[in-house]
């Protein structure tokens, strides 16, 4: 009996002791510091950034700096690259059998910065006008990769998803800040691989960012795969890619690039 008193006792105290503490945990809040949500580490590494906005921070891979194009091969057989370094900048080779060109270094999710000029004596209209293009991967001949158009959209009627900024037949440029033929024009690019998995199935798509001349025109679009001439979309598995340039078919006179550079974020 007292025994069982005792224990009636002890519970009700120990209840009184929960009681009491509920109470004044509701009364008496644990204050939040500042301190709680303040991290110190790990330290961000310093950057040295670029003289200008356009200029090479001190951790980016310089692609051409208008001396040589020694970052560049032929896209279709890795040979040393065949376009035209000329004051200071990188001129598209029409010739036959010349093509595309791409970086020597392969890349994964990077920040891209990137000029570009159509001659002031550009002719031909639609596609057919100052025609290039970026991709921002691409993996061999038989790979379509991922384009950002270049061309002259400043007064040059075409489909949407094709003109100057977009990616190419995906996704229309936001805004046109496109400039006339003959000046300098910028992109850059923030851009976030796609991955897959081991079996080659898409695990999360690509994601490009693009600014055209300082203006927002790709908002982190999700690609919906390699950007097709013909037919709808689709990604092919891959793991690093290199930054190819277009020397398209058109019969206008070929554009420039100057200025280039990149910024690994893997
Ligand atoms: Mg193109």
């Amino acid at each position: 009996m007292r025994s069982g008193l005792y224990r009636i006792a002890h519970i009700l105290a120990s209840a009184n002791v929960l009681f009491l503490a509920a109470f004044v945990g509701a009364q008496q809040p644990v204050q939040p510091k500042p301190e709680d949500t303040e991290i110190w580490q790990p330290v961000p590494k310093i950057v040295a950034p670029g003289a200008t906005d356009a200029d090479p921070p001190s951790d980016a891979i310089v692609l051409f700096d208008g001396k040589n194009e020694d970052a560049w091969v032929s896209a279709q057989d890795h040979s040393p690259a065949r376009w035209f370094v000329h004051d200071g900048v990188l001129t598209v080779n029409k010739a036959p059998g010349v093509g595309n060109i791409e970086t020597r270094r392969r890349f994964k999710d990077y920040q891209l910065h990137i000029e570009w000029k159509i001659p002031t004596d550009i002719t031909g209209s639609g596609q057919a006008r100052g025609n290039s293009g970026v991709f921002l991967a691409s993996t061999g001949p038989g790979d379509a990769g991922y384009e950002l158009q270049v061309l002259d959209s400043y007064n040059n009627a075409t489909y949407v998803n094709g003109q100057a900024g977009s990616i190419y037949k995906q996704s229309p440029p936001l805004v046109n800040p496109d400039r006339p033929p003959g000046a300098w024009q910028a992109y850059d690019v923030i851009w976030t691989a796609p991955r897959f998995n081991a079996d080659g199935s898409l695990q999360a798509p690509a994601y490009a960012t693009v600014f055209f001349n300082g203006v927002l025109v790709q908002n982190h679009f999700e690609l919906k795969g390699q950007t097709l001439y013909i037919g709808q979309p689709f990604y092919q598995a891959y793991s690093t890619a290199p930054i190819k340039l277009q020397a398209h078919g058109d019969k206008s006179q070929p554009i420039s690039f100057r200025n280039i550079w990149v910024r690994e974020l893997n």
